[in-house]
């Protein structure tokens, strides 16, 4: 694979970044994931301009442009020749002498991506649907801001792992915030589609506020407002969103069917109809 790494394109294992880089020191740095259908990349102003907030809360300089960002992001594509996965981007506070105090102004940021190949269309969890458990939210309180700090997350998927299931749902005060990485939503015996309203509790996800956009479209009713873990394990179906997935059903909650245990109307629908969307409007 060939990897970007502050203006230079290169072979994977020749890209270096410093040990005092303090993304890796203190997790000072942000992300985009980016995903890739058909060599096009998915919804990328969105999640530029995603990227843009992150580091506007940090105060963390801009590395480029958006047409630069563009560019390399394509170039990336071009290079690998991929076809269908993701390009992952990081931007960090660069390198400077270990401090909790920011560095100076003129610190250069570090800009670092690289590609991943996969398949997000075909996927076996579209037909057979995501088994979840729930677990306590332990993040900090700034989860809007897209930062590496993925400890947590990471711990939580290992430990749903570790119980048999797919993934984690992430529960705060007897509410859902979200997945380990991605969005959660639940569909009640009404048929709403019920999901958590933006805050600092959630990352405002580029690929739920294309879904919802598109079920408004639809004609589906929309509830944004906070759900309990009973609501979702009596709910009519539920299901994520997120660039790598686009829209999983999930069939069960802490070893508790939902619905009839199979993949929900809703959630079928709604991954067609976006995977259509992305397909036509990549760049
Ligand atoms: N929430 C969290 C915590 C995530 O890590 C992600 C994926 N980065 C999402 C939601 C989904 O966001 P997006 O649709 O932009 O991939």
């Amino acid at each position: 694979r060939t990897v970007y790494v502050n203006g230079v394109f290169c072979p994977e294992d020749q890209g270096r970044v410093s040990i005092f880089d303090r993304g890796f020191l203190f997790a000072d740095a942000v992300y985009e994931v980016v995903s890739v259908l058909d060599g096009r990349l998915v919804d990328f102003s969105g999640h530029m301009a995603r990227l843009r907030r992150s580091l506007g809360e940090l105060a963390m300089p801009q590395p480029a442009g958006e047409a630069e960002l563009l560019a390399i992001h394509r170039e990336l594509v071009a290079r690998n020749g991929l076809v269908e996965g993701a390009v992952y981007m990081q931007v960090t506070r660069g390198a400077a002498d270990r401090d909790f105090l920011f560095p100076p102004e003129d610190t250069r940021p570090s800009l670092v991506l690289f590609t991943q190949a996969s398949s997000l269309v075909e996927k076996p969890a579209a037909t057979s649907g995501l088994r979840v458990v729930t677990l306590p939210d332990l993040r900090w309180q700034r989860c809007d801001i897209k930062t590496v700090q993925l400890l947590y997350p990471s711990m939580a998927k290992t430990e749903a792992k570790r119980r048999g299931a797919d993934d984690a749902w992430l529960v705060k005060d007897g509410f859902v915030t979200e997945g380990s990485s991605n969005n959660a939503y639940i569909v009640p015996g009404d048929g709403t589609l019920v999901t958590r309203p933006l805050s600092p509790a959630i990352l405002p996800g580029i690929t739920r506020t294309a879904v919802l956009r598109l079920a408004g479209v639809a004609g589906m009713a929309i509830d944004e407002r906070p759900f309990s873990v009973e609501e979702a394990l009596s709910a009519r179906e539920a299901f994520i969103t997120s660039a790598s997935s686009f829209v999983l059903p999930v069939v069960e909650i802490d070893g508790q069917r939902i619905g009839d245990g199979t993949p929900g109307e809703t959630a079928r629908l709604l991954r067609a109809i976006y995977i259509e969307e992305a397909r036509k409007s990549a760049i």
